[in-house]
């Protein structure tokens, strides 16, 4: 089956004339048709896009052209935008919104042949955990219908997993990325703050937001982030920095001279035997290859959900004031202006953006501001302080993505609190601006479970070539 493929596998075939982009591209449309009914990943699937982007592809391939993502199909997020195609960022709010223009991300992956599907479901802006805050209704998790997906990019982990594309963009602003990939026995990749831009991405949390791959395999996220990372000048966080080489096979040699640290907070009592044993696993067979494992300490990780559940919302009561239903998106009937405004926020949003909305407000509020949000700002600045300590001991952090497999539908949904519990191990590297992967690390019954390396800025190559060792077939 075609779609089953990698990229990497799919290249060679391509490049090789032994199959088409369309004929790629038609395996995946119809592995779709025929499982996302019982899925429901996609919120959208442009077929007829999608045949034309193929059809270039294979007048490029025969023109020569080689390599890279040509007539790769794939799936985005919904919170990215598509110039001509719908973008609901999951939300009431923009449920017919078309956007006048394309993400930086699309306009790069469109450049180099890649062939957009269609888009997937999320948490209503990407607030949440499991992808049952969508205003469309939850995805499910492909290993376990009755299970979530995770979140916020749980249509895009589910559509990978799934095999209805070669991979697939999401966001990652506190885990997003992370959290579906390890829940769906993926992989998952958040680049760098400032490594891949934000232009066209419906802006959560200005300060974390971060677009990156979802893949089937570690050597697959490298070829995605070749494509999508580096300066733009729409996006003036991204930065300006000699490309890198991500594809890179890491040496066994290298290895050998690596220090990889475990973090004793993020294996708290609390955690389930059974995923420190594979997380303890893939650490043993680092140090078989000959890489030192050295205990280390990351003291203020117990304040990353408190600070990230502060700093985001205030970022997002800022961020989603546009949505006045004037400008864009959802209008209500209204007989005066302040009505207008009150009634399309109301019947536009849904219960857990509102709640982000009200507690952002709140914070930066006169009387507030000092003792919420310049506080967490503080403390983020501890919680950089603890990685820059301990990466000046170790070169990497071996860690689990989550503390468990993924959980049934309704089982923390009406808690917001148990919710934002599922980011402990993955806030503290978002709020530092690192990257960070998330591999799958075997299975638990019939459930994956992710393990996750986080390194200093910018060491993508060595992230993905440690992970390239670690990843195992599940
Ligand atoms: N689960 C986190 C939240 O709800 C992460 C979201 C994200 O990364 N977009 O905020």
């Amino acid at each position: 089956m075609l779609n089953q493929l990698t990229i990497k596998e799919a290249r060679e075939r391509l490049d090789s004339g032994q199959i088409t982009a369309a004929a790629l591209t038609m395996a995946c449309l119809e592995k779709i048709k025929q499982a996302d009914g019982q899925i429901k990943a996609c919120l959208l699937v442009d077929e007829v896009g999608a045949v034309k982007a193929a059809e270039l592809a294979d007048r490029r391939l025969a023109a020569g052209q080689r390599g890279g993502l040509l007539g790769i199909p794939y799936l985005a997020k919904d919170n990215i935008l598509t110039k001509g195609l719908r973008t609901t960022a999951g939300s009431a709010m923009l449920a017919s919104y078309i956007a006048p223009t394309d993400a930086t991300v699309i306009v790069k992956l469109k450049a180099a042949g890649a062939v957009l599907l269609g888009k997937t479901n999320l948490d209503e802006f990407a607030h949440g955990a499991s992808t049952e805050f969508s205003a469309f209704g939850p995805t499910h998790n492909p290993w376990d219908l009755q299970r979530v997906p995770g979140g916020s990019s749980g249509g895009s982990a589910a559509a990978v997993a799934a095999n209805f594309c070669l991979f697939a963009l999401g966001t990652d602003t506190g885990g997003s990325i992370r959290h579906p990939a390890g829940f769906c026995g993926v992989v998952g990749l958040k680049p760098t703050y400032g490594l891949a831009s934000r232009f066209g991405l419906v802006a959560m949390t200005s300060s974390t937001d971060v677009p990156g791959p979802l893949t089937k395999t570690v050597e697959d996220a490298a070829l995605v982030l070749a494509v999508i990372a580096g300066h733009d000048e729409l996006d003036r966080t991204t930065v300006k920095r000699a490309e890198d080489d991500y594809g890179r096979a890491m040496n066994l040699e290298s290895i050998k001279d690596l220090k990889i640290g475990l973090p004793k907070e993020y294996f708290s009592a609390g955690l389930d035997k059974s995923v420190v044993q594979k997380i303890k696993a893939a650490a043993a067979q680092l140090e078989k290859l000959g890489a030192k494992l050295v205990e280390v300490s990351l003291p203020s990780t117990k304040y990353g959900v408190s600070v990230y559940y502060i700093i985001t919302p205030c970022e997002i009561s800022s961020n989603l004031a546009r949505f006045d239903g004037v400008r864009y998106g959802h209008q209500a009937e209204a007989i005066n202006l302040a009505e207008h405004y009150a009634l399309s926020r109301a019947e536009g949003f849904g219960p857990e953006t509102k709640r982000r909305i009200m507690l952002g407000t709140f914070a930066l509020s006169a009387g507030y501001y000092d003792a919420y949000y310049l506080q967490a700002q503080k403390v983020r600045s501890l919680i950089i302080a603890d990685f820059d300590n301990a990466f000046s001991q170790v070169d990497l952090l071996l860690t689990p993505t989550t503390p468990h497999t993924a959980f049934k539908f309704g089982e923390k949904a009406q808690d917001p609190l148990a919710m934002y519990l599922e980011d402990l191990f993955l806030t503290p590297s978002s709020l530092a601006g690192l990257p960070a992967i998330s591999i799958p690390a075997g299975l638990i019954g019939n459930l994956p479970i992710g393990l996750q390396l986080i390194g200093p800025k910018f060491s993508e190559p060595l992230i993905l070539g440690v992970g390239e060792k670690l990843q195992i077939k599940i």
